[in-house]
């Protein structure tokens, strides 16, 4: 359902106050601490300054704003939550209610005019050029997606002080730490501007970058992207592509070696027990989705190479019976695990051997079929486009349909 109170397009007013800021602190920061150190030189302090207002504010948006209140992917005790309000509000990306609204309706509306931050109006735009106008929605309509945070007084709270936090944490605080030394202005320049700027455009990048450029393996519904070089850059935002297919979840890197900052600052304080009931998207789930858009590929591949329908139709059909068996095995293995875990304490030591010996025969059945499914789709790709006539060749077709699909 579309909202029908926006202000229309043309009337759009701007933003003076968040465009001036947005346009005059990389100056600051860029022009200040260039003079400041060319004058004064730098300390190691104003460094160190630098770095902690820079993790823990780019942390806090990460995963306090994003994956705790705006998407609710885990639960964590209060002192975490105050931590993320008042670090996350040093961010200077608007109050959490505000941010946590606007969010929400980007994946809701990804790709169209209700999206906040619409990629289709340009990389720019998407960037920061949002950021120059007022919002067009009336409170009513801006944070009807955001209840459960309206009910919060925490995040009430957050958001009625949030300018006196801004001056506190944002630039009281480093200019506080820069006295340590008797250089409050270094302090200010170091841990306030210039941290500020970079961790805006680190956030900005996930909202440019991560729907530009990139892969799309979970979804071809929208233009979010995964990303493995933006992750260093955003805290480990970079796979956005599985974020947008799997918002539920706390991780945004899904395999154990993709770079999320989020995800182990998350499991770290889980393991301490300040957080809890970490969700993850079931294996199967993921891995369909996958399945999906790799057959999605091969269609949009069939559709160009003008074979006859119903050869088009016996590789399907081939191809979905793969699918098929794939995803048999990995759930039966994955629902094999949740039964082992839950119920191995109660179990004999005779019970538990026979349940591993059980668990690493469908692992190693998951696995062969993972690895026929993927030679399939390699032998596909590998068909060479149409020939001049409209026809592939044909051993490689009767080279694919030859083998078969162990049953598992
Ligand atoms: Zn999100
Ligand atoms: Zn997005």
């Amino acid at each position: 359902m579309l909202d029908t109170t926006l202000v229309p397009k043309k009337k759009r007013p701007i933003d003076w106050v968040n465009a001036a800021f947005i346009t005059l602190t990389p100056v600051v920061a860029v022009v200040g601490t260039s003079l400041y150190v060319a004058r004064h030189g730098v300390t190691w302090l104003e460094l160190a300054n630098f770095l902690a207002m820079f993790l823990l504010t780019g942390i806090s948006i990460t995963a306090g704003y994003h994956r705790y209140y705006a998407h609710r992917t885990y639960d964590c005790n209060k002192p975490l939550r105050l931590f993320y309000l008042v670090f996350g509000a040093a961010a200077v990306e608007n109050s959490l209610l505000n941010w946590a609204a606007d969010h929400r309706r980007h994946h809701q509306f990804v790709d169209s005019d209700e999206d906040p931050y619409n990629i289709l109006k340009g990389g720019l735009y998407a960037h920061m050029g949002w950021i120059f106008f007022k919002n067009p929605r009336t409170p009513q309509v801006r944070y009807k997606n955001v209840p459960d945070l309206l009910k919060d007084p925490m995040v009430r709270w957050q958001h009625r002080w949030y300018l006196p936090l801004v001056i506190l944490a944002t630039f009281a605080v480093p200019t506080y730490i820069g006295l340590i030394q008797g250089r409050p202005t270094g302090g200010l320049l170091w841990g306030g501007f210039l941290r500020v700027v970079v961790v805006h455009h680190m956030t900005f990048f996930i909202n440019s970058i991560a729907h530009l450029w990139g892969t799309r393996p979970y979804s071809q519904d929208n233009t979010a992207r995964d990303n493995w070089w933006l992750g260093p850059l955003t805290f480990g935002e970079g796979y956005h592509n599985f974020h947008h297919a799997f918002q539920a979840d706390y991780r945004n890197g899904v395999r154990w070696y993709h770079f999320d900052m989020g995800k182990w600052w998350i499991r770290s304080f889980a393991a301490v027990g300040w957080a809890w009931r970490l969700k993850r998207a079931p294996e199967p789930a993921i891995l369909s989705a996958r399945l999906k858009t790799e057959m999605q590929a091969i269609q949009l591949r069939f559709e160009a190479s003008g074979l006859p329908a119903t050869t088009r139709e016996k590789i399907e059909s081939y191809l979905r019976g793969g699918k098929e068996t794939l995803e048999a095995a990995l759930s039966r293995y994955h629902q094999a695990r949740i039964d082992y875990r839950r119920q191995k304490d109660r179990w004999t030591e005779e019970t538990r051997r026979q349940w591993s010996l059980k668990l690493a025969q469908y692992k190693s059945d998951f696995y062969l079929a993972r690895a026929h499914w993927r030679e399939r789709v390699r032998r596909i790709h590998r068909i060479p486009q149409p020939s001049a006539q409209g026809l592939v060749t044909l051993t490689a077709l009767l080279d694919l349909l030859k083998t078969k699909f162990p049953s598992v």
